[in-house]
């Protein structure tokens, strides 16, 4: 029997729904949360993201703001800018979008920012906490997949989860999460050994490798629930995951398509941080 399709779109749709609520609550109270977005150069697909994140702001009724810099500017004047937006109070979050020019350091960036603004959760004191099981900031695009997985009541307690990736923005901190809740979690990367005999003793397997249609029957122990993170393009330039969809659907529980799956919840989880930071101003606490 064919998996049941997690939709991604759906459930960040809920969950757009109740932070609209607590925006229009906190815009009551004289305080409209406000986003403000960095993005350097002209990077189409970086553009694109950005336009999607600014979106949806506006969909729910938050403030954001775009600062473009061409590819040429300085690291001393972004970090000026981050400066300046770390002291403005109509800003509760504030995100620079990734990739930057090899100019220009990541690490000095994302340390910039306060960790009470940075709604991306990349701060090491943000994901500190985070290890530690503290409140904080957690990064979008992993904590919107635990969204997703309780969305779907699938229980984690003591079960195998194999993440596929060690990046830090989604295969560290997800596999992180994911051990917060309980589970017993593998991580897999470029030089793990046999990872088809890894992946196969999966009960949860999060593909988040960056290669189109990597993961086959093969890789799927029969009835695993499987999160495709990848977003890549076929050979037909058409946008798709990790995962070959059609070929291990059969074999799941339940799996995410791409485009429709993860990808909306990232978005909605920077919604959810930019909120819960401007609810924070008024020492009031927002949860989902
Ligand atoms: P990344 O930094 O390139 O990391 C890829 C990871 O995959 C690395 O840890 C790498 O191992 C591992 N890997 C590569 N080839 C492998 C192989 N043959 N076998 C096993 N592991 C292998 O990528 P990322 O930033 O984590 O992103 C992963 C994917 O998610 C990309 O397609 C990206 O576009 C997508 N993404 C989607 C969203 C969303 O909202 N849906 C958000 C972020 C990213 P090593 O560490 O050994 O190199």
């Amino acid at each position: 029997m064919a998996g049941r399709i997690i939709d991604g779109k759906q459930i960040a749709q809920v969950l757009r729904d109740s932070i609209q609520e607590e925006v229009m609550f906190l815009k009551d109270k004289g305080i409209t949360p406000g986003l403000a977005v960095v993005l350097v150069g002209d990077n189409q697909a970086s553009e694109t993201y950005v336009r999607m994140k600014q979106k949806a702001c506006e969909n729910v009724g938050m403030h954001s703001i775009l600062i473009h810099y061409p590819a040429t500017v300085s690291e001393t004047e972004l970090l000026a800018k981050l400066h300046e937006l770390n002291q403005d109070t109509s800003i509760h979050g504030i995100l620079v979008q990734l990739p930057l020019p090899d100019n220009i350091s990541e690490i000095k960036v994302i340390e910039t920012i306060v960790p009470e603004k940075d709604v991306d959760g990349f701060h090491p004191i943000n994901i500190g906490r985070m290890m530690t099981g503290q409140d904080a900031f957690l990064p979008c695009t992993p904590y919107g997949i635990i969204k997703m997985l309780e969305h779907e009541n699938i229980d984690l307690e003591g079960k195998h989860v194999v993440v596929i990736g060690r990046s830090n923005i989604v295969g560290k901190p997800v596999g992180q999460l994911l051990l917060n809740k309980n589970a017993t979690v593998t991580y897999c990367h470029s030089r793990t050994k046999d990872l088809a005999s890894v992946t196969r003793s999966a009960d949860i397997l999060v593909a988040a490798v960056g290669k189109a249609k990597f993961i086959t029957e093969e890789y799927i122990k029969p009835g695993a629930v499987v999160i495709d993170v990848g977003m890549n393009r076929d050979e037909q330039d058409k946008l798709c995951g990790d995962v070959d969809f059609e070929g291990v659907r059969n074999m799941t529980k339940a799996i995410t398509p791409v485009p429709g799956g993860v990808g909306p919840m990232t978005i909605t989880m920077l919604l959810f941080n930019t909120v819960k930071s401007a609810a924070n101003v008024l020492d009031s606490s927002y949860s989902l």
